[in-house]
């Protein structure tokens, strides 16, 4: 499996939008998201979503960038 270099398991403190620096892959289409701090998870207009839909970014990390979203997400309502 190709991963940002940690398990969900062990994943440092974070910020959600801080996570797509783990993802270098998604820097040149996040300046197409519509919103600044685009999660590009439920946003319209995201430039990383349209990127997957083209097929420029796999469709396999995207689904591991939203694991892991969903982790942060998680952790940040334990804190
Ligand atoms: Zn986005």
């Amino acid at each position: 499996m190709d991963s940002p270099g940690f398990s969900s398991l062990d994943l440092p403190k974070m910020e959600k939008a801080d996570l797509g620096f783990f993802f270098p892959e998604f820097e040149g289409f996040i300046t197409d998201c519509k919103f600044n701090g685009c999660l590009h998870s439920h946003e319209p207009h995201c430039g990383v979503k349209k990127a997957v839909q083209q097929g420029l970014i796999s469709g396999d990390r995207y689904q591991n960038y939203l694991a892991f979203l969903e982790e942060v997400t998680q952790q940040e309502r334990r804190y």
